[in-house]
């Protein structure tokens, strides 16, 4: 079993002290490249189709230069992430990630680049499919778990905590820890409580089941069949 967090700070920490995963930030290299060729091509003959004008052979050759960076970029990214997947799921019965809301992260734009960059969505859809090929299970935590609030060692809860700091200090038992791998082992720890209680688990990635009341006044979550 290992607790896996996901992070953007590291593409991933785990609970058993297996190293951390390095946010391999193949876009963010890619980034400055892409942006001197793009000035390239603007400052070439390109198509325009009010005017009807063909693009030169010169913009044809820098657009298809800078096509090849994005395509290389996103080879990098998917080998990287399958990698990292297959190991975890030979390596492990049971994966426990969080149910990060990626939809509702991407919609944050300071937020967007590097999540869509590290795949966090793509990450557990792999675990998801992998660990169902080599027989074990991958547990999504509920999305509302404070796996990072929480203190690995007394289970106290911490009502706040910025992101900007990185390591998790317990107030009730001064438990110092880098706050990541807190989360992870976190993670961990929520399975084995829930295995020994038993009871079914949700194997379904989208276990976003908030208690919300059955009159149909859910809050914000509540969304409209449309
Ligand atoms: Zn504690």
């Amino acid at each position: 079993m290992i607790g896996v967090d996901l992070g953007i700070k590291h593409l991933a920490v785990f609970s058993d002290g297996r190293p951390t995963a390095e946010n391999p930030k193949h876009y963010d290299t890619a980034r400055r490249k892409l942006g001197r060729l793009s000035r390239t091509i603007a400052r070439r003959l390109g198509p325009d189709r009010r005017t009807g004008q063909q693009p030169s052979k010169r913009w044809q050759r820098a657009d298809a230069a800078r096509n090849r960076v994005h395509y290389r970029t996103a080879n990098l990214r998917r080998d990287a992430l399958h990698k990292l997947t297959t190991s975890l799921a030979r390596e492990y019965g049971t994966i426990v990630v969080e149910d990060l809301n990626v939809s509702g992260m991407l919609r944050n734009r300071r937020l967007a680049r590097v999540v869509a960059d590290a795949g966090f969505g793509e990450i557990r859809r792999q675990l998801a499919y992998k660990t169902r090929w080599n027989g074990g299970t991958l547990e999504v935590a509920d999305r509302w778990f404070p796996s990072s609030k929480t203190c690995s060692g007394c289970q106290a809860v911490t009502p706040k905590l910025p992101l900007r700091i990185r390591m998790y200090v317990c107030d009730h038992c001064g438990l110092v820890l880098d706050r990541d791998e807190n989360a992870a082992l976190n993670l961990a720890a929520l399975v084995k409580r829930h295995v020994a209680g038993s009871g079914p688990e949700t194997e379904n990635g989208r276990g976003a089941d908030r208690k919300t009341p059955s009159c149909g006044a859910g809050g914000i979550e509540a969304s409209t069949p449309h």
